[in-house]
């Protein structure tokens, strides 16, 4: 595996909207390696989807270079992205967008049917996949059947059948309430912990608080990219003890120059 999850170098993307260029991101240059847990943030229009769809492969940079691992995946022609988006990246949605027709198990099982080879002990690797995210026992429940929280989790543990170069998670607990939500973060606190590498989108700071590094865009640039200190506490700050970042850089992140 390669020890970078994904470099970006001045990537810029542009949009031309009635002969009006809007300019959504305007050179970032960043490395996330392996193993890192980052929380992309920042206002409304500052470009939080737009980065998140080139990291997915939905979209191609207007110039600048994107490397996943060791795929350059910035020129790729549409079908080799969607091949790379079916098999490498693992999608968490706000809203889970499960099959509903579908038991848990056959949908962790569903980005598996883009593998060429499927190897024969899928089905016990989907199964220790629902058991990781304590749903071993709801393998034949469908989505209706399953609280928010539950639909969560099979999300996850579908993004995860893979073997992803990350889990790219957009607000994905913007449906949820508080309690569940602290139990999808101490999930993915696990998950970071094994050693995957997690980059959400969110606006929430307490969600990005969670994170080991947090990365704010401002008007399509990185206006701050902060990385927690080994150790600090920041994991269990109850919510209306969480520093807001745009005040003050919060106890325990070091800004990261590149
Ligand atoms: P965020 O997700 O942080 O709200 P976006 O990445 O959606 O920001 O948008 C960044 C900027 O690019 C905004 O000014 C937005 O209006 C513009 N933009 C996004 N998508 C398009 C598009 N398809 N066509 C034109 N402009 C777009
Ligand atoms: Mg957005």
């Amino acid at each position: 595996m390669s020890d970078m999850a994904a470099r970006l170098r001045d990537v810029t993307r542009e949009y031309v909207l009635k002969g009006e260029t809007v300019r959504a991101l305007r050179g970032i240059t960043l490395d996330i390696p392996t193993g890192d847990y980052v929380a992309i943030m920042g206002a409304s229009g500052s470009g939080k989807s737009t980065m998140l769809n080139l990291l997915g492969c939905l979209d191609r940079p207007s110039a600048g270079l994107i490397h996943l691992g060791s795929d350059n995946v910035s020129e790729l022609d549409d079908d080799s992205l969607s091949e790379i988006r079916a098999t490498r990246i693992g999608f968490v949605f706000q809203a889970y967008n499960l099959i509903p027709q579908l038991t848990v198990l056959e949908n962790i099982e569903v980005p598996l049917f883009y593998q060429k080879n499927l190897k024969s002990n899928v089905r016990k690797r989907c199964v220790e996949l629902a058991n990781l995210v304590g749903l071993g026992d709801r393998l034949k429940h469908r989505p209706t059947q399953l609280s928010g929280g539950q639909q969560q989790r099979v999300a996850i543990a579908r993004s995860l059948v893979n073997d992803p170069y990350f889990i790219l998670a957009d607000e994905p607990t913007g449906n949820l309430d508080s309690i569940t939500t602290e139990e999808i973060l101490n999930l993915f606190d696990n998950l970071n912990g094994e050693g995957r590498t997690i980059i959400l989108v969110t606006h929430e700071d307490e969600v990005g608080s969670r994170a080991k590094r947090i990365i704010r865009l401002r008007d399509g640039e990185v206006e701050q990219d902060w990385r927690k200190e080994a150790g600090a506490a920041f994991s269990h700050q109850r919510p209306d003890e969480v520093v807001h970042w745009d005040t003050e850089q919060p106890e325990g992140m070091d800004e990261i120059s590149n």
